[in-house]
């Protein structure tokens, strides 16, 4: 097969475009995909700074490299939840990168901090894992990156991250899920602008685009993640792509265009006041993370506190 720029001998072929692609054209592909995302939502601009929050995985590190590449301003942060050897290896691998590169990364880390994991955390919560950590998660990268002048928060979710999502909210009619299913959401007082640049790009992509450009990334999946929905969402959805090309794209992009707005409503004014203990933006009068950190007997400003010495050292 032939890479349809060059007609050299190709190294991917796109089923989906009935393209096939040598390396570099490839790459181009990769860039073009991730400005036409940029672009489209205007998700940033090369003036503004970008936190990428890296995970060590494959999605990630393509985005901080895309980033990077594109000549965009983009540090990197990196929570090490301290689930065993998982944490340790990936956090290995973004230092390795960072150091490689000589990128800006910021690492949070809640053993360091409370001497626990998420799974210490979410035990003493009665939660499952993943919702314990979705909040602390959202809570470090949201504080971390306003409170050191970050003009938004990049991560690597993909199509198939988004495709299969879309099939979830849609099976189960998760209305209010779906209204913030486009890949930014803008920023809003306190909260920092959140962004998917790698909306437009397969798993198969960001990971082809890591062996290319010889990024190495954690291949294990998170131990805690038992999230089998998911997983079968996005097999259900690999069986169509098999059957008709293109499938997943006119799915989650078709929504984008044309099904979002039956869905959207009218935005209310949500009144926002300031928790009573960290004062950070709550539509209750303590917010979901000072909660969730009351509930295990801890004390949710080390973590305001960690964050003020990462920005004290910038
Ligand atoms: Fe956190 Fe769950 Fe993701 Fe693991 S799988 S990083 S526990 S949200
Ligand atoms: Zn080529
Ligand atoms: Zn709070």
């Amino acid at each position: 097969m032939k890479c349809i720029k060059c007609k050299n001998e190709a190294s991917i072929y796109i089923r989906r475009h009935n393209s096939a692609f040598c390396k570099d054209h490839f790459i181009e592909y990769v860039f073009h995909q991730t400005e036409k995302a940029i672009k489209q939502y205007k998700m940033f601009t090369q003036d503004e700074k970008i936190l990428v929050a890296v995970s060590g995985g494959k999605d990630s590190l393509a985005l901080w490299d895309i980033l990077i590449s594109l000549g965009y301003k983009a540090d990197g942060m990196y929570i090490d939840l301290g689930i065993g050897e998982y944490s340790e290896k990936s956090k290995e691998k973004v230092k390795k990168y960072a150091n490689k590169k000589a990128l800006k990364l910021h690492i949070i880390s809640l053993k360091e901090i409370y001497g626990l994991g998420i799974e210490e955390i979410a035990k003493r919560n009665k939660k499952v894992p993943c919702s314990t950590c979705g909040v602390i998660k959202r809570y470090i990268m949201n504080l971390t990156a306003r409170e050191l002048g970050y003009n938004a928060i990049a991560t690597g979710h993909n199509l198939d991250d988004e495709a299969a999502t879309l099939l979830g909210n849609i099976l189960h009619w998760q209305i209010d899920y779906l209204e913030v299913q486009e890949p930014i959401h803008k920023e809003e007082g306190y909260f920092v602008r959140k962004v998917k640049p790698l909306y437009r790009l397969t798993e198969i992509e960001t990971s082809a685009y890591c062996i290319i450009k010889k990024i190495d990334y954690i291949i294990d999946e998170c131990p805690m993640s038992h999230d089998a929905r998911s997983l079968m969402y996005k097999e259900s959805l690999n069986i169509l792509e098999n059957k008709s090309p293109g499938t997943k794209e006119h799915f989650y992009y078709g929504f984008l265009e044309k099904g979002i707005k039956y869905i959207k409503r009218q935005e209310e004014k949500i009144e926002l006041k300031n928790c009573q203990i960290c004062g950070e933006p709550t539509t209750k009068d303590i917010c979901v993370f000072c909660k969730q950190m009351e509930k295990a007997h801890l004390n949710s400003l080390d973590i305001k506190n960690s964050i003020e010495r990462l920005k004290s050292q910038q």
